[in-house]
């Protein structure tokens, strides 16, 4: 599956939002609950997810909703940091296959980073300098438009 297309209410997050799949869950409240991936990158791994917004990624998911879900990625990410002491702490999140999504009910990692650690999801080049510099100024016009 990919960016595009409709939410499947048998995806594997949704049946842990309606009690019909177990979890080792960290939080929970009216919208948002947070558990630990089962298939960890690393030690601490934890993912976030609405629970009352049936969207598959970032482009579906409304603005109320998805604020609650990441007031609830800071304070689980402070808890991370203070609990397990990592180096550094990642929060991705990923849209359609292509890009790494293999759950479609968006959620947000949070993915503790330790000393020699080889990370998941990493460039192994720098890019370009100007092309950078070229993108940054189109993004940065996008948003102001
Ligand atoms: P994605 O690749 O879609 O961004 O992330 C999906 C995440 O869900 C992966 O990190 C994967 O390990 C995790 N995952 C897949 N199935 C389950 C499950 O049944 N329970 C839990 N807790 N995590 C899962």
């Amino acid at each position: 599956m990919s960016l595009h297309g409709q939410y499947d209410e048998q995806n594997i997050f949704a049946k842990i939002i309606r009690g019909e799949a177990p979890c080792y869950k960290l939080y929970e409240d009216e919208d948002v609950l947070a558990f630990l991936d089962l298939f960890p990158q690393s030690y601490g791994h934890c993912l976030v997810i609405p629970k009352n917004a049936p969207a598959r990624n970032i482009l579906e998911i409304d603005d109320a909703n998805l604020a609650k879900v990441m007031a609830v990625v800071r304070r689980l990410t402070q808890a991370v940091v203070d609990e397990l002491q990592p180096a550094g702490v990642q929060v991705a999140q990923f849209n359609g296959a292509p890009a790494g999504q293999t759950v479609f009910h968006i959620h947000m990692h949070i993915v503790p980073r330790y000393e020699g650690d080889t990370l998941g999801i990493h460039a192994s080049q720098q890019a370009d300098a100007a092309q950078l510099q070229a993108l940054q100024a189109r993004l940065v016009k996008r948003l102001q438009g």
